[in-house]
């Protein structure tokens, strides 16, 4: 590996470390001075390689840009910036690396992009949703939204219940006696 720097083709490893629970390998470089280098230090890590296996057979290294590529077509016209859209590639690869695949089949990748994406965009997500799991009619658009609604609903009653334990806690302090 060539030195970042100077760009000598001749560095050395002065130790490696396991990382990430042993997902990935962190070695500590040197470009030794001694031999015609800069005598600056880097770190790289080594990962494990995520390839997807598509419904060909065929398998493919992971390319986090090309998992977007579909969600950017479905953001069209939406409030998603690119920051966003890369933000949700880099949660993807996270999310499939830590499920341990190292071959990932297709499929998997579209479920792991549902998740993220419908927190980043509702409209945008049942766009995806429906090509990816091939909504046939509007039959298949209501049930999906009425399961986020019934979703939505649930989450807002748990945070109600916050507020509710707050507002009684207040009711339970003691009230100032009128006196007179
Ligand atoms: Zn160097």
């Amino acid at each position: 590996m060539h030195c970042p720097y100077c760009r000598h083709g001749d560095t050395r490893v002065l130790d490696s470390r396991v990382a990430d629970d042993g997902a990935s390998i962190r070695r500590r470089r040197t470009c030794p001075a001694d031999n015609g280098g800069c005598g600056k230090r880097f770190t790289t890590v080594e990962q494990m390689q995520l390839t997807v296996l598509k419904r060909s057979g065929v398998s493919e290294p992971f390319h986090r840009e090309k998992a977007v590529s579909g969600v950017r077509k479905a953001c069209k016209g939406r409030p998603v910036t690119e920051d966003q859209l890369a933000q949700l590639g880099q949660t993807v690869e996270d999310c499939l690396r830590a499920d341990g695949w190292a071959e990932v089949p297709a499929h998997e990748v579209g479920l792991a992009i549902l998740g993220p994406l419908r927190e980043l965009d509702e409209v945008a997500y049942l766009r995806f949703a429906s090509v990816y799991r091939a909504f046939e009619s509007a039959d298949d658009f209501e049930s999906e939204i009425s399961l986020m609604r019934a979703e939505r609903a649930a989450s807002e009653i748990e945070s109600e219940d916050v507020h509710g334990a707050e507002r009684e806690a207040t009711a339970s302090e003691p009230q100032p006696v009128p006196t007179g």
